[in-house]
């Protein structure tokens, strides 16, 4: 498997998550399988940990946002209606000697010296017909033998293209004759190009050669001195490069990321489904069904968790880029900015939103009715950051991307995305780390209720009589540049979507009927959409909680200890519970009706083997924020101090006694 082995924190981390039982390779035992990911025990209720706090942030916590839970295999319709049959692909690169591919925008550059080789013969055959000649006229019969042959210029040849070489036609007709048949007909000229990295001798080089057509039907490749082009100077920094392989890639080609499935017992093109490479979609299908029975109106947000599948071309970074992995997101509807502004006069306009400003700023943290669209996208992205620093990732942890005009899907009007600052993030030429993508959020117009509504028949837009009321009041003036304004972004929506069948007459009247549908107190409603991943989420949490100390004893002796310092909201356990003796009944006895009398609220691990101090070290690793100890003072050797126990804080060591009586509320309320 493929790890970041030039990173020597990942590797630690990757190291603790396999040691301690956060995150095993999938599959291990048969030696793996790229891109999945296993949570082990710990990974496992820390990932739970997760899920709760943004469910309970996102559904519980709120009045307008309603959950969701759907299957992961929708009707193929859904993903020909939301673009990713036809256009959810990755631009990729294959490596002609390994298959392996790469993403076009993602292969390390690469310095070293190119070698052009123009095919191969069969060993046995070639030196069959050599051994008919003295040794010094070898060399002078095969470049007569190859000379209809024109060298390519450089730079032009690609990999698997053919060098214009052609085998004789006559040959004698005679032993001779048929031992050189034999030989140049097996001759191949698959031309492939390979870079030899600075430092590395000629004979790596010539030996992936020889893999290569090995690989490609040869026994023993013969590769001829005149076939052996050494380019003259040094290619430097090229993209064009298998990082592992060193061979010129493919030409990039687009890389389809949904993995299909077949459903019943026959397979055909019907039988065809996908596993969903995002869970927004179901959210969007079920739009109705959801308004109908939460009785929410817009704006009201739609929120999921669950697996989402993408076969990504590479999968990296541990579990950053997975093939299978889970999604947080939330789909929060809001009227268009025409009804805003129909109903409340004018759209409360942000400073420095979206597109312009990378800082969330302020912007007041109850939704106000005027907000459009600008002050919902800033809203959400204030909301995430705040969710990211409650449980422990510092704003100083965290980046922001603002996607360019360029980067943008044509129907989105902004994204912002949150990045965090991974061990393997680049340093831009001035050393600062901008971080990779841990959420994007996206203000994504009415494009997904538009495309569910076209395809399917059926209608996605809501009725509200606010609007129909404000509507009739509105002096023709504005009414009427509401109506061009509501009818241009639906014709300009309606045109980029357009089926190949569908004439500008009749984009203009589904338009103007949209339009019209403004003084019925009709829209289709608008979508911001912060996505998250929780993998990623679940990476950034273990890279932001890792910590050593090297401490060197009396003796000399070092040591490298290793704390886990997770946020007491996410940690796995809470609370490490520890008799302080086990062969004292009275007080093991004691410390298991501790643990019985958390156990119901929070996860605890009771331990009652090695030292106290090597118990503490073991919940250290694991991310433990308290350790609870009963000793004999809990037993009342000090009359005053019965029943009372000590906590010891994970972070600073320090020790503090808190009655048994009230040691349940003190931890829920570090916990919550
Ligand atoms: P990227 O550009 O990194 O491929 P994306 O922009 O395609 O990500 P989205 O489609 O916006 O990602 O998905 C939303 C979130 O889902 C991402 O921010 C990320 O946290 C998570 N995610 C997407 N792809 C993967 C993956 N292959 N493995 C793990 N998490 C992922």
């Amino acid at each position: 498997m493929a790890e970041p082995k030039e990173n020597p924190l990942m590797e630690k981390i990757v190291s603790l998550c396999k040691r301690r039982g956060f995150i095993f390779q999938s599959s291990e035992i048969y030696g793996g399988i790229n891109g999945f990911w296993d949570y082990g025990p710990l990974g496992a209720e820390l990932k739970r940990n997760v899920k709760e706090l943004w469910w309970h942030a996102m559904t519980r916590q709120r009045d307008d946002v309603a959950g969701l839970e759907a299957t992961i295999i929708m009707s193929p319709q859904i993903w020909k209606a939301s673009g990713h049959v036809d256009t959810f692909a990755d631009t990729m690169r294959e490596c002609p000697l390994t298959k392996k591919r790469v993403r076009a925008d993602q292969v390390e550059p690469q310095s070293g010296t190119a070698y052009t080789f123009l095919g191969a013969g069969e060993t046995k055959k070639i030196e069959a017909w050599l051994n008919l000649f003295p040794h010094d006229l070898r060399n002078q019969k095969i470049k007569l033998l190859l000379k209809p042959w024109e060298q390519p210029a450089f730079g032009n040849v690609l990999a698997g293209e053919k060098n214009p070489y052609t085998p004789p036609t006559d040959y004698p007709d005679n032993l001779e004759g048929r031992i050189q048949k034999e030989a140049f007909e097996s001759i191949k000229r698959d031309t492939i190009l390979v870079l030899l990295p600075i430092g590395k001798p000629e004979e790596s080089v010539i030996k992936k050669a020889k893999e290569y057509y090995y690989a490609n039907g040869f026994y023993e490749p013969f590769l001829f001195e005149a076939w052996t082009i050494k380019q003259s100077g040094q290619t430097l920094d090229s993209i064009d490069y298998h990082p592992e392989s060193g061979f010129l890639l493919s030409p990039p080609r687009p890389f389809n990321l949904m993995m299909e499935t077949n459903l019943g017992p026959v397979v055909s093109a019907d039988s065809k489904a996908y596993l969903r490479p995002e869970t927004a979609q179901a959210i969007f299908a079920q739009f109705k069904n959801v308004l109908e029975t939460s009785r929410q109106r817009v704006p009201f947000g739609i929120a999921q968790v669950g697996k989402a599948f993408r076969n990504e071309v590479t999968p990296r970074n541990f579990t950053f880029r997975s093939r299978e992995f889970e999604q947080m997101e939330l789909e929060f509807f809001i009227k268009p900015d025409e009804v805003i502004e129909a109903i409340h006069g004018s759209v409360f306009r942000v400073h420095g939103s979206g597109s312009e400003n990378s800082d969330p700023g302020t912007l007041n943290r109850e939704p106000q009715p005027n907000w459009g669209w600008e002050a919902w996208h800033k809203y959400w992205v204030e909301e995430r950051v705040r969710f990211y620093e409650g449980i422990g990732l510092s704003r100083e942890t965290l980046g922001f991307h603002i996607q360019t005009k360029e980067e943008l899907a044509h129907y989105a009007r902004a994204c912002t995305d949150i990045l965090f600052k991974f061990p393997f993030s680049k340093k831009d030429e001035h050393g600062n780390v901008a971080g990779d993508e841990l959420e994007g959020i996206a203000a994504r117009s009415d494009f997904d209720l538009s495309q569910h509504q076209r395809f399917s028949g059926k209608p996605m837009g809501v009725f509200d009589d606010e609007l129909r009321a404000a509507w009739a009041k509105l002096p023709k003036e504005k009414s009427d540049e509401l109506w061009k304004r509501y009818y241009e972004n639906r014709k300009n929506y309606l045109t980029k979507s357009a089926k190949p069948d569908e004439t500008p007459e009749q984009i203009s009247q589904q338009a103007t009927e949209d339009a019209n549908g403004l003084a019925k107190g009709q829209y289709i409603p608008h979508v911001i959409e912060p996505s998250a991943g929780v993998d990623r989420l679940i990476l950034a949490l273990i890279a932001n909680a890792y910590s050593e100390i090297t401490e060197t004893d009396d003796k000399g002796k070092t040591e490298t200890r290793v704390t886990m310092k997770f946020h007491p909201r996410v940690a796995p356990i809470k609370a490490g519970i520890f008799p302080l003796l086990k062969n004292k009944p009275e007080l093991v006895k004691k410390a298991q009706e501790v643990r019985e009398l958390l156990r119901p609220w929070m996860n605890v691990f009771y331990d009652e083997s090695g030292s106290i101090g090597k118990r503490y070290a073991r919940q250290d690793e694991a991310g433990t924020p308290f350790c609870v100890t009963i000793d004999f003072d809990t037993l009342g050797e000090k009359p005053e101090l019965l029943d009372t126990v000590t906590i010891r804080y994970r972070d600073d060591g320090k020790q503090e006694r808190v009655k048994i009586s009230e040691l349940l509320d003190f931890l829920l309320s570090k916990i919550r």
